[in-house]
């Protein structure tokens, strides 16, 4: 990217097209954080920004809407291929920004699973359309002709995504991925120190051709009026410090104009040790472990890192001895492309700067140096000395000493590097409380870890801390090895945390998906809400196959006859009759050996509240239904793959009959595949009309009639 002579821009991609500003604009300089050396500088003078958000409100917008949500999905995970064969090359670019090679997998491996993980919940999870349905219906009149239910659309607008320097690649993928399901165009925003590897990775995910025109625009530089164009329909979606939140919350356009706004921000995230693990405890030496890990990955540059390891007050010797150790056997600080650096250089010189403030801000307040010094470390580098010191943001990890737990600056200050505090609690009472008004000193925080194997120590934590958390790991002998770590948001599981986190919500699978989207409420007849939404609601219109008693109209075919191609939602089958005697319940009863007292044994079936006398069993109710509803011949309905949300109703005494009425009720073509999955609606009558059962039936059913055609 530079030359000795000539330092070039890192290029926005916009209107898809690269862009650069004119040469003669000086620009902001990204160096290398070890060396110094000046890469490449961003700025987006000349930059139309109206221009950018226009087009990805628009080409964006409908080049995203043509497709559906499974087609995007599927988009994702072909993207995700692509870059895991490019990884090389972005972790030499990665290493730039001073991360070593574990870093960098953190960093490009973690944001490509990402795009996995949601790729496939997305098609898992969500129906193939371009609408999801929230919820139960609610039968808001009495003759069921009026109901309501919700629905998510995408947002009308932008998501501009303001990232942080640390995770250049994740950070940014981890927003993209859900926003694409969702069909909401991103412009992406980096942070200027790191900007060059998100931008070399952009230039990737381009180059591939997958990606939609208009579904991904990337903005180099500080493009402090971006927010300027914002209306309501758009979306912010900014990591970073918490006085960048609050200059974003506090914009006009956030204030007052309707801009959604979700910030990830600062966290002084804690580490609790139980009373109960003690040195030579596998939970003692988890912790150990998770807080050197926490404090030297990325060089402690992670908003997730533990700043505060929280343990009984007779164990902190322990523990600082013990976390010096593992520093001092594990940790080289140096240039990461060197052999044998475990640790490498925080992101700028700017960053190290801010970072040692905050440490002598922290000593100032009573924080005792433990561990490490504030000086120019030991380096291990391949360049020349003088350079590498001089220029390269080295560190050496901060173990500081709490003796007073109540200090306001361990609970307040950020240093966001390789920096951790140890302060004890009292356990006079078992500790739980103690531990935990300490840990809600962080003003709400994005993840605490709980190490013990006291299961009374953990629920009591546990339920203390969680409201104050937006994630808690409880680690112990079981899950040590297992467990993904204190610093690493899942894509299944919500990343974000109240308060000073940002009060912001990422990731949490489908969850992330839906925050890109509007929640409406919708009201209307069961027919109207069928047609708004392709899935069927009870009451709207059928073509009903079967017994003409129950409904069944002359001509109407089997739905069980019907490939994709031919069906309907609201396409039906009624049964006739079936009835149900004592000996039937009696020989499910012996062949499936569920002798349960309601199915055998008149005299206590009878005492039973619910239960007239002896009833048949659900699972000889529904296993009937089956061979009520089926159409046995070969076909296109290919596999039963399950049932979903069975409730009973009515008991089905000896001399009651069932019969069953089957409905199409949502059909999602899978779009890798020959076939499609069809949600049946399942209803068990009485002779008396009465519901006995409700379930949805799951099939595979082809595309086209051709197996058995
Ligand atoms: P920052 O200074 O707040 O910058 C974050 C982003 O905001 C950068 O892209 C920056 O652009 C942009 N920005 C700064 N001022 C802005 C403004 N007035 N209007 C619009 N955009 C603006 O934070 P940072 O130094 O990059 O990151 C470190 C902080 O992020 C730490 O406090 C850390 O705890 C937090 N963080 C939180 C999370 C989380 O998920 N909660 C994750 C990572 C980091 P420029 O770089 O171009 O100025």
């Amino acid at each position: 990217m530079a030359t000795a002579t000539k330092i070039e821009f890192v290029p926005s991609y916009v209107q898809d097209a690269w862009w650069t500003p004119d040469a003669d604009v000086r620009g902001t300089d990204a160096r290398d954080a070890s060396t110094g050396e000046v890469l490449a500088r961003v700025s987006v003078d000349g930059l139309d920004l109206a221009a950018v958000v226009e087009h990805g409100r628009t080409v964006g917008r409908s080049e995203l809407g043509k497709l559906t949500i499974h087609e995007r999905a599927l988009k994702l995970r072909e993207l995700a291929g692509y870059l895991n064969g490019r990884r090389e090359e972005l972790y030499a670019v990665s290493a730039q920004t001073g991360a070593t090679k574990i870093d960098s997998m953190v960093d490009i491996d973690g944001g490509i699973g990402v795009l996995f993980t949601l790729s496939s919940k997305g098609r898992r999870e969500l129906p193939n359309s371009n609408v999801i349905v929230e919820g139960p219906v609610e039968v808001l009149s009495k003759d069921g002709s009026f109901i309501g239910e919700h629905i998510h659309t995408p947002i009308p607008g932008v998501d501009v995504q303001i990232n942080a320097f640390n995770f250049p690649v994740w950070g940014m993928l981890e927003k993209f991925a859900p926003a694409f399901i969702a069909g909401v165009p991103t412009i992406v925003k980096p942070a200027t120190p790191s900007g060059y590897l998100a931008a070399a990775t952009v230039r990737v995910m381009i180059e591939c051709g997958i990606l939609p025109p208009g579904s991904l625009q990337l903005i180099s530089g500080s493009a402090r009026k971006l927010v300027d164009q914002l209306d309501y329909r758009d979306m912010v979606s900014f990591t970073g410090s918490a006085s960048t939140a609050n200059l974003l919350r506090a914009h006009p356009n956030v204030a007052h104009g309707g801009v959604r706004l979700s910030a990830e921000t600062d966290s002084l995230n804690a580490a609790i040790l139980g009373p109960d693990a003690v040195r030579g405890t596998p939970e003692f030496d988890a912790f150990i472990k998770s807080v050197v890990t926490e404090m030297t990955v990325k060089a402690g540059q992670k908003c997730t890192a533990v700043r505060r390891a929280i343990v009984p007050e007779d164990l902190r010797a322990d523990v600082i001895v013990a976390v010096g150790a593992r520093l001092t056997e594990r940790v080289v600080v140096g240039d990461p492309r060197t052999e044998g650096v475990t640790m490498g250089a925080l992101a700028s010189l700017e960053q190290l700067a801010d970072v040692r403030a905050a440490v002598e801000s922290m000593m100032a307040a009573g924080g005792e140096l433990a561990w490490g010094t504030l000086d120019a470390p030991q380096v291990r580098h391949t360049q020349s000395p003088a350079s590498v010191v001089e220029h390269g943001a080295f560190m050496s990890p901060v173990l500081l000493d709490w003796a007073d737990s109540e200090a306001p600056a361990v609970h307040t200050l950020e240093a966001f590097g390789p920096v951790c505090g140890v302060l004890g609690f009292s356990t006079h009472d078992g500790g739980a409380s103690e531990a935990v008004r300490l840990a809600a000193l962080g003003a709400g925080s994005l993840v605490a870890t709980v190490c013990t194997n006291d299961p009374d120590f953990a629920r009591a934590v546990v339920m203390g801390i969680a409201s104050h958390h937006g994630r808690v790991l409880v680690l112990n002998r079981e899950d040590a090895r297992s467990s993904t770590g204190h610093g690493s948001p899942v894509p299944h599981l919500v990343h974000g945390g109240p308060g000073r986190a940002g009060g912001g919500e990422e990731l949490g699978g489908i969850r992330s998906v839906k925050h890109h989207m509007q929640r409406t409420a919708i009201q209307g007849s069961p027919n109207m809400l069928t047609a708004v939404t392709g899935v069927w609601h009870t009451g709207a219109d059928r073509v009903m196959a079967g017994v003409p008693e129950f409904g069944g109209v002359e001509g109407a075919v089997h739905p069980f006859r019907k490939s994709l191609a031919e069906l309907h939602i609201g396409d039906a089958f009624a049964s006739g009759l079936r009835q149900v005697t004592l000996e039937d319940i009696a020989a499910f009863a012996t062949s499936t050996g569920d002798t349960f007292y309601a199915h055998t044994d008149a005299a206590a079936a009878e005492r039973n509240p619910f239960f007239p006398g002896i009833v048949a069993h659900g699972y000889l109710l529904v296993s009937w239904a089956a061979g009520l509803f089926v159409e046995p011949a070969p076909g296109p309905v290919l596999a039963n793959y399950g049932l979903e949300s069975l409730r009973f109703l009515t008991p089905v005494a000896a001399g009651d009959s069932i019969r069953v009425t089957l409905t199409a009720k949502q059909i999602t073509p899978r779009t890798t595949d020959d076939y499609g999955e069809v949600c049946w609606d399942t209803v068990l009558h009485n002779q008396n009309g009465d519901v006995v059962a409700t379930y949805d039936v799951l099939t595979l059913v082809e595309k086209e009639n051709t197996l058995y055609k």
